[in-house]
């Protein structure tokens, strides 16, 4: 069965068609620019065709339009026919309190989805629309919506409550929900397939331009540094992370913002980008570092050390721990910041492999030496095979439903 995966941002639509039966990737794509003026989609297929169609989209469906004309294109597509597509995949950011897994799309479910937008009010308005148009151009095609917050529903409530009275949680669902979800599903699935025991304590690294750590009991997370939105926890590439409540209302004051800009401003300007004040690009940050600039330098020790911080207390967490991943295009790549990282943590019985560190490195890779009583790997998320597993199997599990 080939499945579309969609992963809507308020004027970008990105998607994959993927044969789940090999879990091959036949071709992505990217629409860019939907709502403005200079729209266009780039798509490019697993045997290296290229395809670019500039054509506005005022709205989501008319996106979502365009890609099926892509798939099926004689020269670029991938496939002959709308019909050649059993399910489609929609990532979608918040599930609220309301689902605890994935699920099938139907009219309630949508209802649900409206209800939490204001939950993730810069990217659930793009994820509906796009649920919503593909319900009405694919009709019949089976959909299922794959939360980034479900995998951290397992966590208990000491873990996601935060020091606020009762009432205002229950009425208003503050509390810390996780995200980036489908990649520490699959990540920590793929670690517990590859330590082969029956109990496991896994801490998942996932560091990219956002990122966060969970702490995984035996394939269940139990905590997650990201809360109630993405804002919290690690310092990111433009994002600041756990920071003082207080120091934001004196930081608002005194650079004199309305609360939006200021919540936009902890987004967009701070972490690695504002520390360094000049880039959020790891890439750019080593280059910086090599060249001796002292606030690039400081921008990655800071990042390094937060996730030193919350890989120790995460450790705590699980009670021990016997393997460390890292994840994402930092984890999977930078083996600078895997070395602050990893640096002195004997305490914890890892014993580091950092010539290992620096090698190229393709797939699962073990960075820890076989004498290290934590396992130390690095393993590369893939966040649209994690969608289209879930699609698949709930779509053939309930096909009635759908
Ligand atoms: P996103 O969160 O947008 O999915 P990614 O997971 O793609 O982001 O991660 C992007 C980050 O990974 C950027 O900071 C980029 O510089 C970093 N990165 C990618 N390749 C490398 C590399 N070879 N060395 C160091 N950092 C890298």
């Amino acid at each position: 069965m080939n499945i579309l995966v969609i992963n809507a941002g308020s004027s970008s639509l990105k998607y994959q068609l993927i044969d789940i039966a090999n879990e091959t990737m036949l071709l992505k794509g990217l629409c860019d620019r939907i709502g403005m003026k200079g729209g266009s989609l780039t798509q490019k297929t697993a045997d290296g065709r290229s395809f670019r169609i500039d054509e506005d989209m005022p709205t989501h469906k008319e996106a979502i339009e365009l890609v099926l004309k892509a798939l099926v294109d004689k020269e670029a597509g991938a496939i002959s026919s709308v019909s050649e597509i059993g399910a489609v995949g929609h990532r979608v950011l918040h599930s609220g309190e309301d689902f605890h897994s994935s699920v099938v799309i139907d009219d309630e479910v949508v209802r649900i989805c409206e209800k939490n937008a204001e939950l993730g009010p810069l990217h659930m308005p793009g994820n509906i629309a796009c649920i919503k148009s593909c319900r009405e151009v694919m009709p019949g095609v089976p959909m299922v919506a794959v939360f980034d917050t479900t995998f951290h529903s397992t966590m208990p409530p000491k873990a996601y409550m935060y020091g606020i009275p009762y009432s205002v949680y229950q009425q208003y669902k503050i509390r810390k929900y996780g995200f980036h979800g489908t990649s520490h599903k699959f990540v920590s699935e793929e670690a517990v397939k590859y330590l082969g025991a029956e109990h496991s304590r896994i801490i998942i690294c996932h560091l990219g331009n956002g990122s966060s750590i969970s702490a995984v009991k035996d394939g269940k997370c139990i905590d997650t540094s990201m809360g109630f939105t993405p804002l919290e926890g690690l310092i990111m590439g433009t994002r600041s992370g756990d920071i003082d409540p207080a120091a934001v209302e004196f930081l608002r004051v005194k650079l004199g913002m309305t609360p939006e800009d200021t919540v936009q401003y902890l987004n967009k300007k701070c972490g690695m980008l504002g520390i360094s004040e000049l880039d959020s690009d790891m890439r750019v940050l080593e280059k910086a570092i090599s060249e001796g600039n002292e606030k690039a330098a400081l921008a990655v020790e800071a990042a390094a050390y937060r996730i030193k911080k919350y890989i120790g207390s995460f450790a705590a967490a699980l009670g021990g721990v016997d393997a460390i991943v890292f994840t994402g295009g930092i984890g999977e790549n930078s083996s600078y910041m895997r070395r602050l990282v990893m640096e002195d943590m004997d305490y914890l019985g890892v014993v580091f492999d950092f010539e290992e560190n620096e090698k190229r490195m393709d797939g699962l890779h073990v960075l820890s030496d076989p004498e290290s009583y934590v396992k130390v790997i690095v393993l590369p998320t893939n966040e649209e095979l994690s969608i289209a597993r879930e699609t698949a199997a709930l779509v053939s599990a309930a096909p009635a439903m759908a």
